[in-house]
């Protein structure tokens, strides 16, 4: 590997982190039992051993079993070093694209905290998949009497319609002023939840779009 692209993969483990794939899988080559003495969790499965990602070895962004890797490890090279070693990028146009998927990955870990909880030792997609899960109008379901009976809403126009249903026909008492003021606080926590939801698919499948541009392999 050149110093240029060592350089590089220290700047970004995104092939260890879990960001790019979210297991490993063990070759024939590969020693179970000596991989599993450096510490790295092997599981086995439908005749398979892998791992999963993040990667125990990986350790303030370096493989600290760089000498002893699996196979599959030693062989891979993203599409940012191909693009290098053939005079396709230079260093810090590589370095700019390994910044952008870091700032897609900080954005979509930002909403999967607020959404959670999800447990950050998972890879990316599996925290995204345990989001998903839920279904979307879970929300909705745990406030329906806040929703006075209305239907579960998506759209911002539809929860306007909503707040309307929901208005009190002759305000002034304060226990009616209370429901009201329970319901527009619901409403307002399920708009943000359910645009929250849309923002992160979106920026999930943005991210998938640029690491397979980028730096998966084709
Ligand atoms: S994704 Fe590419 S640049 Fe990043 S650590 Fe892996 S091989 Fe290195
Ligand atoms: S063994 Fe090393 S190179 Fe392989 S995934 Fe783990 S940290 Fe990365």
């Amino acid at each position: 590997m050149s110093e240029a692209a060592s350089r590089l993969c220290r700047a970004c483990g995104l092939c260890c982190d879990g960001s790019l794939f979210p297991t490993v899988q063990l070759q024939l080559a590969d020693s179970v039992q000596a991989l599993k003495a450096q510490g790295l969790r092997i599981q086995h499965k439908k005749k398979c051993d892998f791992f999963d990602q993040p990667c125990s070895a990986f350790k303030n962004k370096c493989c600290s079993i760089y000498q002893e890797r699996p196979v599959r490890c030693r062989a891979f090279e993203c599409q940012q070093l191909k693009r290098l070693a053939q005079g396709e990028t230079r260093e810090e146009d590589a370095l700019k694209k390994i910044q952008e998927a870091q700032s897609m990955i900080d954005v979509i870990k930002k909403l999967l905290y607020r959404l959670g909880p999800t447990n950050p030792k998972k890879p990316l997609l599996q925290q995204y998949q345990q989001i998903i899960a839920e279904p979307i109008d879970s929300f909705q379901n745990s406030t329906s009497d806040a929703n006075c009976g209305v239907p579960p809403v998506l759209a911002s126009s539809s929860i306007n319609y909503t707040l309307s249903r929901c208005a009190p026909e002759a305000p002034g008492t304060s226990s009616t002023e209370a429901n009201f003021e329970r319901s527009l606080l619901t409403l307002s926590a399920e708009k943000k939840f359910v645009e929250e939801r849309m923002q992160l698919d979106e920026a999930l499948s943005n991210l998938n779009e640029f690491l397979n541009q980028e730096f998966r392999c084709a």
